[in-house]
C-alpha cells in the first residue's frame, strides 16, 4: 500500500519528521524481500495517546498542556523511548521519534519495540514546582499505557534524571508498589545505571571510531564540530576530546563558537555551569555566525540538537568527511542525497545515538534482577554492542551497495517484520 492511502493524521505534514520517517521506510521496502508484505506495520503507529495535562500554576491560575505517548511498534517487546518537553512538540513529531526508536532498538537487537512521548511546553518558563506537577500529572495520564513490561520512558530533550525520578515515583504511587523498571535514566541512588548519563555521547564516539578505522581516517587530532551541548553533545565532546580528537566548534541555542586549535569541553562545561553566561561568552574560542558553523573545515560533524538541521540549504557546503547523527532526524532525505553524492559518510541516528537506549536496556535488566554492574562493565558492554551493530550494518551496506541508513533500516526492519510475521495477526 502506498502512503497516500493512509489515514489523514498519518501524512498530514509533508515536510515534518513523520514524512521523513515514511520516506525512509519507502527506501527500505525494496530490500525486504517477502517481509515487504508486512511493511505497512511500520507506516502505522500501533497506538497514539493524546492527553490533557492541567496543572495549578504558582500564580493560582490553571493551565492546560498537551501531552503525547506514541507506541509505534511492540512486535519485539515493550515500547521504549524518551519523553521530550519542547514548545514545538507535535503528535507527528512524536510519531516519527517513536518510529525511529522501533528501528534503533531492533538495529541494536534490544528486546523492545519503539515508543516516544512529549509535552508541548517550554520548560524554562516553569518553576521547579510547576515542572514537577506537570510531570506527575502527565505520568498519571499516560499511566494506562506505560509499565516495566508495557512501555518504558526515558529522558530526551529538556528532560533528565530528576524528571525520571518524579515519573517513577508517580507511577509507583499509582500502582501501589515501587517500580524502578518503569523508567530508565533515573538517578543512580534510586536504581539508575552507572554510565547512562554519558552513554549516548559515548556511543557516538564508538561508531565514529569504527567508521574512521574503515575510512582510513586518523582519530587522534581529528577536527570535530558539534551542534548541541546538552545530554548528547556535551558527553560526546568530552569523550571525543579524551580519546584525542579536537573539538573545533560548538553550537547551541545561544550561538556558535570556534577555535581551530581546539575547545576544551570540560572547561566549557564548567564555564556554562555558572548559569549567568552563554556559550558565546566562553573565553577559549571566538563567537561566529550560526550559518558559518555548517561550512567549517572539519573532519567530523556531529549534529546533537534537533531534527531537520542539515537541509538542502546547507548540505552542499558541509566539508566534513563523516557526519555522526547524535540527534534524531537531523538530516532530511534530500540533504542526505546531496551529502552522499559528495562522498560524505553519514552514520545514521538509529545507530549513532543508540548508546543511550542500549545502557537504558542495561538499567532495565539491572532493575529486574536488583543486581548492579560496574561502570567499566557497562562501558565495555556498550562498546561491544555498538561495534557489533556497526559491523553488521556496514557489511550490509557494502554487500547491497546502499547507504548506511538504508542498511540500518534493512537490518532493523527485517527483525521487526520477522517477529510480526511469526506472531501473526490476532485474532
Ligand atoms: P538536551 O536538551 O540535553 O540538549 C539539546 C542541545 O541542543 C542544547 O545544547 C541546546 O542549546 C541545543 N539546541 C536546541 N535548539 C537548538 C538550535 N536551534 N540550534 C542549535 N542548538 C540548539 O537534549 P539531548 O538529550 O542532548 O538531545 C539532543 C538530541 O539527541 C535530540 O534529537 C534527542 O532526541 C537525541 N537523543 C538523545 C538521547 C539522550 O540520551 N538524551 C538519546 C538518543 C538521541
Amino acid at each position: 500500500m502506498s502512503t497516500k492511502q493512509l489515514p489523514s493524521y498519518l501524512h498530514n505534514d509533508s515536510v515534518g519528521p513523520w514524512a521523513v520517517f515514511l520516506e525512509q521506510v519507502d527506501r527500505v521496502v525494496p530490500h525486504l524481500g517477502r517481509l515487504a508484505a508486512w511493511a505497512d506495520t511500520l507506516r502505522r503507529p500501533k497506538r497514539c495517546l493524546i492527553v490533557d495535562v492541567p496543572i495549578h500554576m504558582d500564580d493560582g491560575s490553571i493551565h492546560h498542556f498537551e501531552g503525547y505517548r506514541v507506541q509505534h511498534n511492540a512486535s519485539r517487546g515493550p515500547g521504549k523511548g524518551g519523553v521530550r518537553y519542547h514548545p514545538e512538540v507535535t503528535l507527528s513529531e512524536v510519531m516519527a521519534l517513536a518510529g525511529w526508536m522501533t528501528v534503533k532498538n531492533a538495529a541494536l537487537n534490544l528486546p523492545y519495540g519503539g515508543a516516544k512521548g512529549g509535552i508541548r511546553v517550554d520548560p524554562k518558563s516553569l518553576s521547579a514546582g510547576e515542572l514537577e506537577r506537570l510531570t506527575r500529572r502527565y505520568t498519571s495520564e499516560i499511566g494506562i499505557v506505560i509499565g516495566p513490561d508495557k512501555d518504558i520512558p526515558a529522558p530526551d530533550v529538556n528532560t533528565n534524571d530528576k524528571v525520571m525520578a518524579w515519573m517513577m515515583d508517580t507511577y509507583s504511587m499509582n500502582v501501589g508498589a515501587t517500580s524502578t523498571g518503569v523508567v530508565t535514566g533515573k538517578p543512580i541512588s534510586m536504581g539508575g545505571s552507572l554510565g547512562r548519563r554519558d552513554a549516548t555521547g559515548r556511543g557516538c564516539y564508538v561508531v565514529a571510531r569504527e567508521a574512521m578505522k574503515r575510512l582510513g581516517m586518523e582519530f587522534a587530532g581529528a577536527r570535530v564540530a558539534i551542534q548541541g551541548f546538552g545530554n548528547v553533545g556535551n558527553a560526546a565532546a568530552r569523550v571525543f576530546h579524551e580519546q584525542g580528537a579536537k573539538i573545533v566548534a560548538v553550537q547551541d541555542v545561544a550561538g556558535t563558537i570556534y577555535n581551530p586549535a581546539g575547545i576544551d569541553p570540560f572547561r566549557l562545561t564548567d564555564f556554562l555551569a555558572d548559569g549567568r553566561v552563554t556559550l558565546r561568552d566562553f573565553p577559549g574560542a571566538e563567537p561566529i555566525g550560526n550559518e558559518a558553523f555548517w561550512t567549517l573545515d572539519c573532519d567530523v560533524l556531529l549534529p546533537a540538537a534537533l531534527e531537520n538541521q542539515i537541509t538542502t540549504a546547507n548540505a552542499g557546503a558541509i566539508r566534513a568527511r563523516l557526519v555522526v547523527e547524535g540527534a534524531n532526524g537531523p538530516t532530511t532525505p534530500q540533504a542526505e542525497d546531496i551529502l552522499l553524492a559528495r562522498g560524505t559518510v553519514v552514520l545514521p541516528d538509529v545507530l549513532a545515538n543508540a548508546g543511550g537506549v542500549t545502557v537504558s536496556y542495561f538499567e532495565w535488566v539491572q532493575n529486574s534482577s536488583s543486581f548492579f554492574w560496574t561502570e567499566n562493565d557497562i562501558n565495555g558492554r556498550l562498546d561491544r554492542a555498538l561495534s557489533d551493530a556497526f559491523r553488521t550494518i556496514w557489511e550490509v551496506a557494502l554487500e547491497k551497495n546502499i547507504p548506511l541508513r538504508t542498511a540500518a533500516f534493512v537490518v532493523a526492519c527485517s527483525r521487526v517484520l520477522e517477529a510480526r510475521a511469526l506472531r501473526g495477526l490476532y485474532p
